[in-house]
């Protein structure tokens, strides 16, 4: 199989590794890390880079949020603070904590 296009932590299309593409689809998988939490639901998500825009991104600092909770009137980018304040998140870096959560859960 050949490589695939990501668009990475900064806009930028690339072609990603093998590896970064299966990270990718298992991280998927779990869903939107927030419903799957507090709704107990599996929503289609997309993957929001953990910290975009600070010095410390990655794209293994990665999460699936659906459109809502990503980029809706509620969502994590429409206010961060508010986001983390009402999710009982200490840091963003804590959403971490819930993708490995489901995946232990998942076993993947
Ligand atoms: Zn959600
Ligand atoms: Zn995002």
């Amino acid at each position: 199989m050949p490589g695939a296009q990501i668009t990475m932590w900064n806009g930028v299309i690339k072609m990603a590794s093998k590896s970064l593409i299966k990270y990718r689809t298992t991280i998927a998988s779990l869903g939107c890390v927030i419903c799957r939490e507090y709704l107990n639901e599996h929503t289609e998500p997309q993957l929001h880079h953990i910290a975009q825009g600070s010095g410390l991104r990655s794209e293994y600092f990665i999460c699936g949020l659906c459109p809502e909770h990503h980029t809706g009137a509620g969502g994590f980018h429409s206010s961060p603070r508010n986001f983390l304040r009402l999710y009982k998140l200490p840091t963003e870096y804590h959403l971490l904590e819930l993708v490995n959560k489901f995946r232990a859960r998942d076993n993947i």
